[in-house]
């Protein structure tokens, strides 16, 4: 990281090259340790370089600028400056004939010194007054931090993609929405127009407007490229069961590489606490667990990719090939699916339309701030809407969960039931299912029908889903054998009446986790009659690398 990245800015902008140089010689023989001079030779100039600055970060302390300009003033240069960086101190550099402008600059754009040009000796002339410029700039308690940004609108779907993208890969960052000054300040500085957000501005100052998850990732420093075209290993899938296969593969010696579409975590890495996964009797957070289980992948040599959508998977010889969404590919001796399973479309009216501006698939846990003192709603009565509920308890108003069955019992666990029954501000609704969802901007009001026919409008901006979970394999239609629902059929449920899959040559039978395709494996959710649960996605993720090295010696 650039040290000088941290250094407050002093900036002055003149159109006399000579005085221009001697500003800026004489700043930085006294404030250069611990500031950068930045020199501009016009208005025009100086408002690109503090653009720059914005963008990527930097803090301005004091601006100096000469009156006395060509095409933009000094005052009407500081007028601008301010819309960037308000808290900079101002002062204007003018000659004794410029007293009119003096007075127009105190009504316009607040200055707070005047330099009388010619200011030698600097000791006595400049210093004094550049000291208290930097001294009340550090008292108004402006910071340097370096940080991504993203500056959107609280409604925009894109924008909540966005930041539900960055927290699931644990990058940090701050949000600005264009409704206050520093968002505005910074869409200004990145050049973007209201209808271009999210803009995500990078710590070097990159401004990305509306970018991709792909964009986004390789901007952030998160692996997006392969580093080679061959592995022993390819497992496509980060969650749980895509983990434990890294894990496992990588710490063994084979040659591996995880392809991730959004974050590594699953579905697992968006669960407010697991409690019932083996060797945590608090509970885990499913965001922590899967991330140490990344870094664990890594720390045993796994290559991870992030925001890599893998569209199509080959047979070629005995190479297993994968190919990418914007059609690479890379190849291995063997491939482990661990693709999971995605939430179900809730499909009453309204609900397309309002998804991300109010209507939310799974916890979404960067609206929490957002549902502070409101009442939100949950559909759903698994163990993943109820631990749901429990989180959000602790921010909105009133959480109610809605469930078509007629009790919890048969779809959650006991220990959660208990939990939920114990938090005075959870309901449940049960025998309901939402009819509608409307509202113009975003979500306003949801219509609950109860099952006896009795209808009710409630009025909440925050719905999220939690229902059903199929596997979204169409992409390896005619590769591998699925059940009905699209789950993937593997080891003796493939086989029909003792026959082998329809292709299978191998003199032997297919391994436990092995597919209709020998050397590509399946493990987790997406397999067909697996159990949905954490432990068994991780074991399953284990297994998996094990018969792959079975089927390697055959090779
Ligand atoms: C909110 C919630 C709470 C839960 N709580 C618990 C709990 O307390 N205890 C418990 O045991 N279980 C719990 N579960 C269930 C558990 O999380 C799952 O059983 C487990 O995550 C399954 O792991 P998996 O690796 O098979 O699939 P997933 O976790 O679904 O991971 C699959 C991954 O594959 C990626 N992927 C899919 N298709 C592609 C593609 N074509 N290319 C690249 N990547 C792709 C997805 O983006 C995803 O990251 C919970 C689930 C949820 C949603």
């Amino acid at each position: 990281m650039n040290s000088a990245v941290n250094k407050p800015v002093l900036l002055t902008v003149d159109d006399d090259p000579g005085v221009s140089r001697a500003v800026a010689r004489d700043l930085r023989r006294r404030y250069g340790e611990g500031h950068r001079v930045v020199r501009a030779s016009s208005g025009q100039e100086a408002l690109e370089a503090l653009r720059e600055l914005k963008l990527r970060g930097e803090q301005v302390a004091a601006m100096l600028a000469d009156y006395r300009m060509p095409e933009m003033n000094g005052i009407e240069f500081l007028e601008q400056a301010m819309d960037l960086f308000p808290r900079a101190r101002r002062a204007l550099l003018t000659a004794y004939a410029d007293t009119d402008a003096a007075i127009q600059a105190i009504n316009l754009v607040d200055v707070d010194h005047y330099l009388l040009k010619p200011w030698d000796p600097p000791e006595e002339k400049l210093y004094p007054v550049v000291d208290a410029l930097i001294e009340t700039w550090r008292g108004s308690g402006a910071t340097a931090v370096e940080e991504i940004k993203i500056v959107g609108h609280r409604w925009s779907a894109p924008t909540y993609a966005a930041r539900d993208f960055l927290a699931r890969n644990a990058v940090p960052y701050r949000y600005y929405t264009i409704d206050e000054p520093e968002g505005r300040r910074l869409l200004e500085a990145a050049g973007a127009d209201p209808t271009e957000i999210p803009v995500v501005i990078t710590t070097d100052g990159q401004a990305l407007l509306a970018p991709s998850d792909a964009r986004i990732a390789s901007a952030v420093g998160l692996t997006v490229d392969p580093a080679t075209d061959f592995y022993d290993l390819i497992v496509v899938g980060g969650g749980p069961a895509g983990l434990g296969s890294a894990v496992y593969g990588a710490s063994e010696g084979l040659r591996t590489v995880l392809v991730e579409r959004q974050a590594a975590g699953g579905q697992a890495g968006t669960s407010s606490r697991i409690e019932n996964y083996l060797g945590f009797p608090d509970g885990v957070s499913g965001a922590q667990l899967t991330d140490r289980a990344r870094r664990q992948a890594v720390k045993f040599g796994a290559e991870m990719l992030t925001a890599r959508d893998v569209v199509a998977l080959e047979v070629q010889g005995s190479a297993r090939v994968v190919r990418f969404g914007d059609g690479s590919t890379i190849s291995a001796h063997a491939v482990i699916l661990a693709t999971g399973v995605d939430y179900r479309s809730l499909m009453a009216p309204g609900c397309d339309d309002l998804t991300g501006r109010g209507v939310f698939y799974g916890s979404a846990n960067t609206e929490a701030p957002e549902c502070v003192g409101r009442d939100v709603y949950i559909v759903g009565g698994a163990n993943s809407a109820g631990q749901a509920a429990v989180f959000f308890s602790r921010h909105a108003r009133s959480v109610t969960l809605v469930v078509r069955g007629e009790s919890l019992h048969s779809s959650m666990s006991h220990y959660l039931i208990q939990q939920l029954e114990a938090i005075e501000n959870v309901h449940v609704r049960t025998c309901t299912t939402v009819g509608e969802a409307s509202g113009d901007e975003h979500l306003e009001k949801i219509r609950l029908d109860h099952v006896d026919g009795a209808t009710e409008l409630v009025e909440t901006s925050h719905l999220f889903i939690f229902i059903g979970a199929q596997p979204q394999t169409d992409w390896l239609d005619g590769v591998v054998e699925r059940d009905e629902r699209g789950f993937i059929w593997t080891g003796p449920d493939l086989l029909v009446d003792g026959e082998r899959p329809a292709g299978w040559q191998l003199d032997r039978d297919p391994f436990y986790l092995e597919s209709s395709v020998p050397g590509v494996f399946v493990a987790g959710d997406v397999r067909a009659q697996s159990v949905k649960r954490v432990a068994s996605a991780v074991g399953e993720g284990a297994m998996a690398v094990t018969l792959v090295h079975r089927y390697l010696e055959e090779q």
